[in-house]
């Protein structure tokens, strides 16, 4: 499957990016204020993928409920061919909540992959769009 890019909720950019800092022996290389999501990024190029840190600045927004219910972690996967990406994954036995992609927050293509066959890490595929995000 190809990636491009995990998203990482945490609770402090300010505590995370020197530990990620450390982690890949890089700095970030982009960081922005995504005001309608209501969260801060900070983006690590990783060969060909990315890890984007995601931080809310609201309690209400999408990355301060999940924080406040699931704590930190993996928030989402981004690929560039979601519907193809589901159909490698379903062959190679992993177990998939939705089948096929259905349309998430902002209008993106998403699907949620069965936390039974993922180590118990619930995961959230978005196709990726032009742009970050
Ligand atoms: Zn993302």
């Amino acid at each position: 499957m190809k990636l491009h890019h995990v998203g990482i909720a945490v609770r402090s950019l300010e505590e995370a990016l020197p530990v990620f800092e450390k982690l890949l022996g890089s700095t970030a290389v982009h960081q922005e204020i995504v005001a309608d999501q209501k969260a801060r990024i900070a983006i690590f190029q990783v060969g060909e993928s990315r890890i984007e840190l995601l931080e809310a600045t609201a309690p209400d927004s999408p990355i301060g409920r999940f924080v406040a219910k699931r704590g930190t972690g993996i928030h989402h996967l981004t690929v560039p061919d979601l519907a193809g990406s589901l159909r490698e994954l379903e062959q190679s036995g992993i177990r998939v909540v939705d089948r096929v992609p259905r349309q998430g927050a902002e209008n993106k293509q998403i699907a949620f992959l069965h936390p039974s066959s993922t180590a118990g890490v619930l995961i959230e595929l978005i196709e990726e769009e032009s742009g970050q995000g």
